[in-house]
């Protein structure tokens, strides 16, 4: 199908940008990798009558430690997050995560920002930045706000950002310690994940567990936290019996439903098995850290 008409606008800055949106309100849509944006105005599920194209720019794509997390631009193509070594040594899940976002031709294009304001649910990188906490830096004609990623993610495709909202920069908290696994399973390599978990554990001198995240995506509208799994975990050894408990209470925390690709239960039992499989190898490389 061809896509329904519209105004094509490349501004070259950010004001531009910002006038735009001021402008056009829900008229208009940014236009980053495309690689979301476009299958659906193509397929007509999308009609906006403007399109602010921001690949021109300038300022947007960096990946840089900044103030005890990582500041990743809007801008910065998957590929980039893939293979980042300031990433690779300080938040190792997201370059990991990065390789099961689509093929090589959507990492070339598609950008962190993109990923993250269009919040599909079964997105890796939502999933990692909602895991280990985060913020999104949003920009509008009257300035700026910081939107914790906890109040980021509304509904499926839903978020907190405005019409007449950018968001300019994504910031990630840091990995401490080896003790991190991020798993999701697709039905082929690469195709969005029909159940996915990821996790981040701290241990104390005495080999328990002194923090704790359970991420899961997919099985619900939005990123999920386990929290009733998490609190169990603080406090106690990470041995066999804890995994299996902590697994069916995380199962019990999530919301998945049914769709043409899995029903509603066997992603619940995806989950139960994730969640397991993390724990184990996170504990694990925690273990093989400490030798
Ligand atoms: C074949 C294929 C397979 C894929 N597989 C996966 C997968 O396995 N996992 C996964 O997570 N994703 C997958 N994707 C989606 C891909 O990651 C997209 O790149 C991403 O969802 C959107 O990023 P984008 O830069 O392409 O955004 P666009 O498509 O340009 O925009 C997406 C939405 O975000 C808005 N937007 C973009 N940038 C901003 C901004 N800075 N501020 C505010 N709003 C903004 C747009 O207006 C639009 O509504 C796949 C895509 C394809 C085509």
């Amino acid at each position: 199908m061809k896509p329904a008409p519209f105004d094509y606008y490349a501004p070259s800055t950010l004001e531009e940008v910002l006038a735009l949106l001021g402008q056009h309100g829900d008229e208009a849509k940014l236009l980053a990798g495309g690689q979301s944006l476009m299958p659906l105005i193509n397929m007509r599920l999308a009609r906006p009558a403007v399109l602010v194209d921001i690949n021109r720019l300038p300022g947007l794509d960096y990946i840089r430690e900044d103030d005890g997390m990582i500041a990743i631009g809007a801008l910065t193509r998957h590929a980039s997050v893939a293979s980042s070594n300031v990433l690779k040594k300080s938040c190792p899940m997201l370059p990991h995560a990065a390789q099961f976002v689509g093929d090589l031709q959507v990492r070339n294009r598609g950008t962190f920002g993109g990923s993250i304001a269009h919040a599909d649910p079964a997105s890796e990188f939502c999933a990692v930045v909602y895991t280990l906490g985060g913020e999104i830096v949003a920009r509008h004609a009257g300035g700026s706000r910081v939107i914790p990623v906890e109040e980021f993610f509304e509904a499926p495709l839903t978020t907190a950002l405005t019409p007449r909202e950018i968001a300019t920069e994504v910031r990630v908290a840091r990995i401490k310690g080896a003790a991190w696994s991020f798993r999701g399973i697709a039905p082929r390599f690469g195709d969005f994940v029909l159940a996915g978990v990821g996790i981040a554990l701290d241990f104390d001198g005495e080999g328990r567990c002194g923090a704790c995240r359970v991420g899961m995506f997919g099985v619900g509208p939005t990123p999920l936290r386990a929290y009733k799994a998490e609190q169990s975990c603080v406090g106690n050894r990470l041995d066999e019996k804890l995994i299996v408990e902590l697994a069916e209470l995380a199962a019990t925390e999530a919301d998945p439903s049914s769709d043409v690709h899995a029903s509603a239960g066997y992603r619940r039992e995806l989950l139960r098995w994730l969640v397991g499989w993390n724990l184990r190898n996170a504990s694990r490389k925690h273990q093989e850290e400490m030798k």
